[in-house]
């Protein structure tokens, strides 16, 4: 599955007004995610300049057909630029005869590569002024989805539900977190995901208390919470979630945290819409964890975007205290939710030595507020 020519041509459109507003012509995105934004390219090595009228792909010979392909599809929008030697090597010549400004991605260009790009350059007579980091430019553009990207997160996010649904199904007292992980995996694959998105994360009884725990060796007993978190790629895009359940009466403790994080990421999920700042909707998740007492037990923020990566821009989490300083070639991303925007929400309250619980959904903004994607259960005792 590619992005079809038209919403490419459109991507295109978008980046090249950001990098205008920046002062840059020609921009070397180095990113694979980028990438494949912008040419729907999947391999593990490659790179692209964004031009005036026209993206060129540059990687080598091992994706010369794929490149191809992608090309022919685009009919003109991209064009493949095969590597003889080095990658580095082919792109400095590329650029070399650009007489404008060139930006790269600062955040992903090794401090070793950017001397040799400058050396290059600087020997074909380039002013070291014309080749300018930037950030963000594509990402302030994949932050909000087009249609068949929403068509694929909407799909992705419908069978990972269906997929939650069978393991919460099968789960029971006495199997091991990692057997859990390994159903989760298979369920995936079986509902045609190409993979997991993240190390599936089953944690139950004290471990349910460590926000990231791996599955691990530990039996699940019956009673404690089990925090089952879990994404899977589809189609290239990421979706991600999470339940905690308990095989039996959990208790009034693990009761509590449950109910106190259900209602936070109720207020969180309802308050979220256009023209909302995500901190707002971190805020609302937070007051409500506050007024259950449990502030201090929730650790991470209330949420994060979801696309090409699982972890993207929106980050739906506090205010920074210090602003983020201004860079020239940096592109800023909107401060607002905009409709398109797709982002998890999922609050949690962590007990070290006790236990933890943590609910996590994804939402896409709409123009009146959201739709909650995925549709899971959020029962805490299984029978
Ligand atoms: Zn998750
Ligand atoms: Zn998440």
């Amino acid at each position: 599955v590619r992005p079809p020519r038209e919403l490419l041509a459109d991507r295109h459109d978008r980046v090249r007004f950001v990098m205008a507003s920046l002062g840059i012509t020609t921009l070397l995105v180095s990113a694979l995610k980028n990438l494949e934004y912008l040419t729907g390219f999947r391999g593990s090595t490659g790179a692209a300049l964004v031009r005036a009228d026209h993206v060129v792909l540059v990687t080598d010979g091992r994706y010369e057909e794929e490149a191809g392909e992608l090309a022919a599809d685009a009919r003109g929008l991209v064009r493949p630029l095969i590597v003889e030697k080095t990658y580095e090597e082919t792109i400095a010549a590329s650029i070399a005869g650009d007489r404008s400004p060139v930006g790269f991605e600062a955040d992903v260009m090794p401090v070793s590569k950017h001397r040799w790009y400058t050396a290059a350059l600087d020997a074909a007579g380039w002013p070291s002024a014309g080749f300018v980091p930037t950030a963000s430019i594509v990402e302030s553009c994949r932050i909000v989805k087009d249609a068949w990207e929403i068509g694929l997160l909407r799909e992705a996010a419908a069978r990972l539900s269906a997929v939650a649904v069978g393991v919460l199904a099968d789960l029971r007292p006495g199997v091991r977190e990692q057997d859990v992980a390994q159903a989760v995996e298979a369920g995936l694959r079986r509902a045609g995901f190409y993979g997991p998105a993240f190390d599936t994360i089953v944690a139950s009884g004290p471990r349910a208390a460590l926000p990231h725990g791996r599955a691990s060796e530990r039996a699940i007993k019956p009673g404690e919470p089990v925090v089952l978190d879990f994404g899977g790629i589809y189609g290239g895009y990421c979706v991600d979630l999470t339940r905690t359940v308990a095989c039996g009466e959990p208790g009034d403790e693990v009761r509590y945290w449950h109910g106190c994080v259900l209602a936070a990421q109720r207020a969180a999920i309802d308050l979220a819409a256009p023209g909302i700042a995500p901190e707002a909707v971190d805020r609302a998740a937070r007051e409500v964890i506050e007024r259950g007492g449990l502030l201090d037990r929730f650790t991470h923020g209330t949420g994060h975007g979801l696309g090409l990566e699982v972890h993207e821009a929106p980050r739906v989490g506090p205010a920074r205290t210090m602003a983020r300083v201004p860079a020239a070639g940096t592109a800023p991303l909107p401060d607002r939710l905009q409709p398109g925007m797709v982002f998890t929400v999922e609050p949690g309250v962590y007990v070290p030595g006790r236990g933890g619980v943590r609910i996590e959904d994804d939402v896409l903004v709409t123009a009146s507020g959201v739709e909650v994607l995925t549709s899971v259960p959020t029962t805490l005792v299984l029978d």
